[in-house]
């Protein structure tokens, strides 16, 4: 697979009628087959090797009935992808989404691969996902759906197998589920088969914020690099949740102005820099950010192109595409969502000298800490915040000296560089195994 292979097709126009064809574009299975050929190229890796790093090694897929408060009988579809088990458990969060597809499923669950060994953990890679829109359904709805498709998977994960997390629509609450009917099929308690739980269940201090945590270190790295003081670094954030929002509040903690938040349905800005806790606060009071007296509302369209240090699309996927990829004037991208970025995009950047820290690395944070929480859980030893985020730090800054050092010997933008790294790893490790006939 090449990027020309996947470039839309159609001539780009500014009139609303012929817009290009994005579908290939924003394929996540196709765009993760581009930047994996890419680093087994230059990895050198021979076919057999890339066609078993590039297959998924289990998908399944689990057609749940539930039973709906009105009395109806509806049936909803769930994956669960493993795609690497070669350094160890399968890892990655699992989606609610009326846009599920299993091509997204089996996208995440390589990334998740690349981003376990990115950061060194000892962890392949998984992803799971139920087709349902958790905002028509009732608490009672999500919850018989989480409890079926659990049981439905029941010998597919296990600490020691598969340890799912949260991920887009799914939460604490979520993972609670899945760790009381995970433990009362197996007749006893088993907090560490899913990580993301609630503090007083087996959760770990810091997970919540691991993310955007784990975002705020590595901009930190980038910014050193530029020679921008944090004082000085302005800062846009798209998407205000989990990853955007807690990363945006650590971010101007430590010192950076935080110059927009753009959301779904509006985008604020203030040169001086948004007050993040008092928009937090109005979020919370109104439900959207919209209406914030100590921003200015501005077009959420085109807030991403702001003149800004950082960059950090923390919302969805494919947000930056062919079609705005050169508009971009931040000279650091720091990607907090996964897959914001398409690989023909990435050529656009890399032309620019857009300081890319890739997915797989940037928002390694939460995975990181999920690897401690199962740790804590098998330990049965709790540790204190400090101690986690540290241990994040740490492992956070040497990832990014790791990938940004290949990256200039090998001559490699940071995402190549980071795919290269984590592919290396993931290969030395099978051919240690070996393989079993
Ligand atoms: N869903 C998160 C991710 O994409 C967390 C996965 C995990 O903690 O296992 O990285």
């Amino acid at each position: 697979m090449t990027i020309e292979t996947i470039t839309p097709h159609g001539t780009p126009t500014t009139g609303s009628s012929a817009q290009p064809d994005m579908s290939r574009e924003f394929n996540p299975w196709l765009a993760a087959e581009v930047r994996f050929d890419r680093a087994a190229e230059l990895l050198g890796l021979d076919d057999g090797l890339r066609k078993l790093l590039k297959t998924p090694g289990m998908e399944v897929t689990v057609n749940i009935p539930v039973m709906m408060d009105d009395g109806r009988l509806e049936v909803f579809t769930g994956y669960r992808v493993q795609h690497s088990i070669a350094r160890g458990p399968a890892k990655g969060g699992i989606r609610f989404s009326p846009d599920v597809t299993l091509d997204e499923v089996r996208a995440l669950a390589s990334w998740m691969t690349w981003k376990c060994s990115v950061v060194n953990i000892p962890f392949g890679g998984g992803k799971g996902g139920v087709i349902c829109d958790p905002s028509i359904l009732s608490r009672n709805e999500v919850e018989r759906i989480t409890r079926r498709y659990t049981a439905e998977l029941i010998d597919v994960i296990g600490p020691e197998r598969d340890v799912p997390a949260p991920d887009m629509n799914t939460n604490e609450q979520t993972m609670a589920w899945i760790m009381d009917t995970y433990s009362m099929h197996k007749r006893t308690t088993v907090t560490a088969v899913v990580t993301g739980k609630p503090l007083n269940l087996g959760g770990s201090k810091g997970r919540p914020e691991a993310t955007g945590r784990g975002c705020l270190f590595v901009t930190l790295q980038a910014l050193r690099r530029f020679h921008i003081d944090p004082s000085e670094a302005r800062v846009v954030v798209q998407g205000f949740g989990n990853v955007g929002g807690l990363g945006a509040k650590l971010m101007r903690k430590a010192g950076m102005k935080v110059i927009s938040i753009i959301e779904w349905d509006g985008a604020l800005y203030n040169e001086h820099g948004l007050d993040i806790e008092a928009l937090m606060a109005h979020r919370q009071k109104t439900g959207s950010i919209n209406g914030f007296e100590g921003g200015e509302a501005i077009d959420r369209h085109e807030a991403m192109f702001l003149d800004c240090d950082v960059l950090v699309p923390a919302a969805k996927e494919n947000v930056v595409h062919s079609q705005n990829a050169a508009k971009i004037k931040a000279k650091i991208m720091t990607e907090g969502a996964n897959g914001p970025t398409t690989a023909v995009a990435d050529k656009i950047l890399a032309e620019k000298g857009v300081f890319v820290i890739p997915d797989i690395l940037a928002n390694a944070g939460g995975v990181t800490v999920s690897y401690f929480e199962w740790v804590q859980d098998r330990q049965g030893y709790f540790w204190n915040e400090q101690l986690v985020n540290g241990r994040l730090e740490e492992i956070m800054v040497n990832s990014f000296k790791d990938v940004v050092e290949y990256a200039e010997r090998h001559h490699v933008d940071n995402r190549t560089a980071a795919y290269m790294l984590a592919l290396d790893r993931v290969a030395f490790a099978i051919k240690l195994r070996g393989i079993y006939a």
